[in-house]
């Protein structure tokens, strides 16, 4: 992966921005239907991070709860002038962690998908690249990250239920 740390981003209007305090843990790219409703596009690129690595720098970003496939919340943080989408916070998930949106960073050149994600609703025309995994829905975390990064996570599991 290349080096994120440092990073800073935004939305389209300025007032929102953020640095990453730290690489991702992952990167991953999903081609659910929900979003490709919410951006408009093909698939969101997600940088999988703690939310305490995530520095606000702008104004705070306003929320929109939507109902997730797991059918828990996918709360969508955007910019109120803008509309700009910038961090996701799935619910399911249990520790205190963000996806931030890649294509919000001021510079996007360093960022690739590592896994491609319910490539089941991928449009046609996307070709995964043959030395990246794809899944037809979600994954196990421990199949595929790094011991660096799951433990990273376990670590945020464990602080954000108290233990
Ligand atoms: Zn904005
Ligand atoms: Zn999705």
């Amino acid at each position: 992966m290349n080096e994120l740390k440092g990073s800073e981003g935004g939305c389209l209007c300025g007032a929102v921005r953020y640095r990453l305090e730290e690489n991702p843990m992952y990167i991953q790219a999903c081609h659910c239907t929900d979003c490709q409703t919410v951006s408009g596009s093909a698939f969101v690129v997600n940088l999988w991070i703690e939310k305490a690595n995530v520095a606000r720098l702008g104004d705070p970003p306003v929320s929109f709860m939507n109902t997730a496939g797991s059918g828990k919340g996918h709360e969508i943080f955007h910019c109120e002038k803008c509309g700009t989408d910038v961090f996701s916070k799935y619910h399911a998930s249990p520790g205190a962690d963000l996806m931030v949106r890649a294509g919000t960073l001021d510079d996007t050149s360093g960022v690739e998908p590592m896994a491609h994600i319910f490539t089941r609703s991928k449009q046609n025309w996307v070709q995964i690249p043959d030395d990246k995994p794809d899944f037809k829905g979600f994954y196990r975390v421990r199949d595929l990250w790094s011991a660096q990064s799951a433990e990273r996570l376990t670590r945020l599991i464990k602080q954000t239920s108290g233990r």
